[in-house]
């Protein structure tokens, strides 16, 4: 049996190559007595230059991607007045040399975002060790490796990779990567996904067992590694990896294709984004439109509230890059799982059954004026949906949608232009929603079926609670029968339905959505030419045969198991 690693699986994919090990320079300084705090504050200032530097020109490499904004934000950092003047307080005034000032400010500021609960802000911390290490390296001058330089097929193998790092790997050459820290959302990790290569990230040890020799297999769809496979093993990997080389070719077709059944029934197949970043992917991948906005990550990505014009910018870029594609912008969803340093969200003993989502900014009413005239503003850059999340009653819809009429009759009399064209929809997250979908229906424009939170509602089982996973079904018949509803409702009132949970990226569920006429289904941008292959390969009339045996059913167990007879 060959030896193996396991972690988290950070970018789907299989990679066979032998290991580039990095290592990091040891950065480790003396405690000094300091004298001239001038020469200190000379060399910490050239350190800061020569970081800016460097970052310009890895900048420049990965120019007009994803990754370029990640450095802006470091950019940014290395010019943040309160960090460098904690830092040149601690020489001028606490006499510590550049390297100890560095490390003490850099470091409360790493166990400040490592402490958060929030899983996506705790992953910042990564990109300030990354900034660390560069200002350090050029304080003790020893030079960071040059990852762009690596001209032969490998697998990086490292305790942590840094965003710069990864943007500089050369796909053509790096075939994947292994960290032993790091999770699915840190940057590494969505960088991985965007470029698509396979990654593994947070194994604990990898770089200390994985050896210079080893032959190397990466399965990051299941987070392991194979270290020197017996050679069925290795041929085994090596066919998988040809048939994923030629499955990804052939997909490249369905890029500018329309999503359609075999017997010409068209579904539109949108993209989930969490922001302006996510775009690239969303075009290259040819989705149909954006179905989902979580414009909670906005708010997540700085240290107050977005000011309205902050806003306005990234709606009206998503706006402007989709051109007439429809964009489904959801307002503010915060509480439950995800917190906001910034703002006081009562402690409560359920929080996923308490003040979350439109219930919240319903209350903040005035934080939710601004996101509102923020989107209305951008309404004119093109073809704008707007939706509230969580809502349970008639009375939480007509006062959202009072409070968005009322910013467009503010903002008309100020003289701004607003489109008149905005559709404004619901998603369908809880039961009480769907048990009244048919009067719904006459009042939105279009229902967005969140499956995340529909399943837990449904089965009352909290979907963060692994002592209650065992109930959380999102295949299960009640479910589907739920959704069915909904699409029913809508469709007798000419509206339309779409799914953005989770659910819609799932083969198995696809077939049963689109045998009940769903009008569209929303995805991560890298599941766009999957799902549009898988549709396009399948009959709606078979679909609906499909549909129909699943409601026969009476247990989630027995759905999967018809389900999969239908996937090769
Ligand atoms: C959902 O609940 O399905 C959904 C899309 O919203 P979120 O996962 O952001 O709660
Ligand atoms: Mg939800």
């Amino acid at each position: 049996m060959s030896k193996q690693v396991a972690g988290i699986a950070a970018s789907k994919g299989i990679a066979i190559a032998r290991p580039y090990l990095l290592n990091t320079p040891d950065l480790s300084y003396e405690e000094k007595e300091i004298t001239e705090t001038d020469v200190e504050l000379e060399r910490f200032d050239q350190a800061i230059e020569k970081s800016k530097t460097d970052l310009e020109s890895i900048q420049k490499k990965v120019k007009n991607t994803d990754e370029a904004k990640i450095f802006d934000a470091h950019l940014l950092l290395l010019e943040d007045p309160e960090l460098i003047s904690a830092i040149t307080l601690k020489i001028s005034e606490e006499k510590l040399s550049a390297e100890a000032a560095v490390d003490e400010v850099m470091q409360s500021y790493i166990s400040m975002f490592e402490s958060m609960d929030d899983e996506y802000l705790k992953e910042r911390a990564a990109d300030i060790k990354d900034i660390t290490q560069r200002i350090m390296s050029h304080l003790l001058n020893k030079l960071l490796p040059d990852l762009s330089l690596i001209k032969e097929e490998v697998i990086i193998v490292a305790k942590d990779l840094t965003p710069s790092e990864t943007a500089q790997l050369d796909v053509r050459y790096v075939k994947g990567f292994i960290t032993d820290i790091g999770g699915r959302t840190s940057h590494s990790a969505i960088m991985a996904r965007t470029m698509g290569i396979p990654a593994i990230v947070g194994t604990s040890n990898a770089s200390e067992i994985i050896r210079q020799d080893d032959m190397i297999i990466l399965d990051g769809s299941r987070g392991e590694v194979l270290l020197n496979p017996e050679s069925s093993v290795l041929e085994d990997y090596q066919t998988k990896l040809r048939n994923e080389l030629s499955r990804k070719e052939l997909l490249k077709q369905y890029v500018n294709a329309s999503t359609q059944t075999k017997d010409n029934v068209k579904v539109n197949l949108f993209a989930n984004i969490g922001s302006p970043l996510d775009l690239e992917a969303v075009v290259n991948n040819g989705a149909e439109g954006i179905g989902l906005y979580r414009t909670e990550f906005l708010y997540m990505e700085s240290k107050q509230a977005p000011t309205e014009d902050e806003q306005y910018e990234a709606y009206k870029k998503v706006l402007e890059t989709m051109g007439d594609r429809p964009v489904t912008v959801r307002t503010l969803d915060i509480g439950g799982d995800k917190e906001l340093p910034y703002l006081t969200l009562p402690d409560e003993m359920n929080p996923f059954l308490g003040l979350r989502a439109v219930r919240y900014t319903l209350k903040e009413t005035a934080l939710f004026r601004i996101q509102l005239r923020a989107l209305l503003r951008a309404s004119i850059y093109g073809n704008l949906k707007i939706m509230f999340p969580m809502i349970s009653t008639f009375e939480e819809f007509y006062a959202a949608k009072q409070l968005l009429l009322e910013e467009k009759t503010n903002l008309r009399n100020e003289g701004i232009q607003v489109s008149d064209a905005i559709e404004i929809g619901i998603m369908v997250e809880t039961p009480s929603v769907i048990m009244m979908a048919d009067q719904f229906a006459k009042e939105v424009d279009f229902f967005s079926i969140g499956t995340n939170d529909l399943v837990q509602y449904t089965f009352a089982c909290d979907r963060m609670n692994e002592n209650v996973s065992y109930l959380y079904q999102a295949h299960h018949p009640a479910i589907f029968k739920m959704i069915e509803q909904v699409i029913e409702a809508a469709h007798r009132e000419g509206k339309q339905v779409s799914v953005c949970g989770e659910l819609a990226s799932d083969a198995t569920a696809q077939m049963v959505l689109v045998g009940m006429g769903i009008d569209s289904l929303s995805v991560s941008a890298s599941s766009i030419l999957e799902s549009r292959a898988f549709i396009n390969e399948r009959s709606k009339a078979d679909l609906e045969k499909i549909a129909v045996m699943v409601k026969a059913c009476r247990e989630e167990k027995e759905v999967v198991e018809q389900l999969n007879k239908y996937i090769d």
